[in-house]
């Protein structure tokens, strides 16, 4: 059966507290999100300000091949602003829940069903293809809730949607209320459900199982409080998980990870590691057991590959490392220690691991270098000197001194900021020995406070296109992202050098 997939990244997505877009940014999502293969994009809530307009008529007028939709309370002025944008269908709701009846409108039942026929009504008489929600379904008095879904049919709605609101429902009840809205409309059935108790997909499911036909969902599960279900996953799930029967969606999955990247980095809102599908972890391995699995057959550790949603698998090591894993990580730097020294590098790195250290590539060669007594599996560029000025009238100009293979280099350079300038610096230096460029710089704060630790990934790129990164904790924002890139330098050009070498061989 084929899913569809209804994406409300930029419209339930943006009511994610601290997210707003501008018109430009909502376009550039839309375009993405119609690459990704959605069948229906929510552009936004048109009557909540001019930007909001404008940006919903830039999608529009845009050409998608997914059907753009608005969202409109149940009144006329909402459903006008929303033709006044181009849209042809609207995504229309009203509260039918006792609780949002007596403390948020004021209704009765018999308003609030008078109401969503209305609003029907009118949007059909307009031309627009019209979806209905009772919002707070999930928690509204179930006979009524048959009542309104089949009154709203009568009215002539299109489509039906069951807002699980707060994510209060359970996947057996979404179920029967799925059948339910079956029953009493006849039409096409969406869910939206939220993750308040970390339910959004797995209620998601049980909809769909039920009869659905529809899910609305976000990219990495944005969306107000605890956010909406999340589109890779639902999306993975229902491709990869044995059901009853078969279903399929019109995603290209082997863009979920470049979208979500993309998604992330418009909205502010960083993917935490562990997040299924999407997290930075959730294809990484550390642990010698799962390693040594992974490394004879992928699927020992890993529900699907990697490649299917756009990403590559990556290895770490650490205290929980065993020799296969430490072999292979070395094997990819075409660096083959004997048994002995194995165990030996092993040893090292647990050591390391049991101070609560975290070993990065770098220290890893040079602990197989130190084992190996290879003296040229060292960092090949250290940092000798470095200082930065910052304040206000005067742009940041940082200097760095570095040693790179026995040989000094200085380079000084302006910047926006004290890290744009020291970033600057050193890539006047290394852009001409190393031919490294800077192509990705995050850096997240770990904990409170004007002391926090700060945590720098910088990812960088030669000009054969090898790709490194590395990352960096510390308490100086300025001295951690220099630290973070001279060791992805480090990374890329031990890199290069032992390539070249094995080729030799
Ligand atoms: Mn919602």
């Amino acid at each position: 059966m084929k899913v569809r997939i209804f994406d409300t990244t930029l419209r339930d997505g943006e009511q994610t507290p601290g997210v707003a877009l501008a018109p430009e940014q909502k376009l550039n999502i839309a375009k993405k999100l119609d690459a990704l293969g959605v069948d229906a994009i929510e552009a936004g809530f048109p009557i909540i300000s001019d930007g909001e307009k404008q940006g919903i008529k830039m999608v529009v007028n845009t050409n998608l091949r997914a059907e753009i939709c608005g969202l409109a309370r149940t009144d006329k002025k909402d459903i006008d602003a929303a033709i006044d944008c181009g849209l042809k269908y609207i995504h229309t709701f009203i509260a039918t829940s006792d609780i949002h009846l007596k403390y948020k409108l004021k209704l009765t039942r018999e308003q609030v069903l008078e109401k969503a026929i209305e609003a029907v009504e009118y949007g059909k008489s307009r031309g627009l293809q019209v979806e209905f929600s009772a919002e707070d379904a999930t928690r509204t008095d179930r006979e009524f809730l048959k009542k309104v879904f089949s009154q709203v049919a009568k009215a002539g709605a299109d489509r039906i949607d069951i807002p699980d609101t707060v994510g209060y429902s359970t996947p057996a009840y979404i179920a029967e209320i799925t059948k339910d809205a079956i029953q009493a409309s006849k039409l096409p059935i969406s869910v939206h459900c939220h993750n308040d108790f970390g339910l959004a997909v797995a209620n998601s499911i049980s909809g769909i199982q039920a009869g659905a036909q529809c899910a609305h969902v976000t990219i990495n599960g944005i969306g107000e409080r605890a956010g909406n279900a999340s589109l890779e996953e639902l999306v993975m799930a229902l491709q990869c998980l044995q059901f009853d029967k078969k279903f399929e969606t019109n995603i290209n999955t082997k863009l979920l990870y470049e979208t979500s990247r993309y998604v992330s980095s418009v909205v502010g809102v960083h993917v935490q590691p562990n997040k299924a599908i999407v997290g930075e972890n959730a294809f990484g391995h550390e642990s010698g057991i799962h390693t040594h699995g992974v490394l004879s057959n992928p699927l020992t550790y890993e529900p699907i590959s990697p490649e299917l949603v756009g990403r590559t698998r990556w290895f770490q090591v650490g205290k929980h490392a065993g020799a296969h894993g430490v072999s292979a990580m070395l094997e990819e730097y075409g660096i083959q220690p004997t048994k002995e020294q194995t165990r030996e590098i092993l040893e090292r790195i647990k050591k390391i691991g049991d101070q609560g250290k975290h070993v990065t590539d770098v220290e890893l060669l040079a602990i197989a270098g130190e084992v190996m007594q290879q003296p040229s599996l060292k960092r090949l560029v250290h940092l000798t000197g470095f200082s930065v000025s910052t304040g206000i009238g005067n742009m940041p100009y940082a200097f760095v001194k570095l040693n790179i293979e026995g040989k000094d280099f200085i380079g000084t350079d302006y910047g926006v900021g004290p890290v744009d300038a020291s970033i600057n610096a050193i890539q006047k230096i290394t852009g001409e020995i190393a031919k490294v460029r800077i192509k990705d710089y995050k850096l997240d704060s770990i904990s409170g406070g004007s002391d926090a630790l700060c945590e720098v990934t910088i990812k960088v790129e030669d000009v054969y296109g090898n790709l490194a990164s590395a990352k960096s904790i510390g308490e100086d924002i300025v001295i951690t992202s220099v630290q973070a890139m001279i060791d992805g330098i480090n990374r890329i050009m031990l890199k290069k050098i032992l390539k070249q070498k094995n080729l030799g061989n």
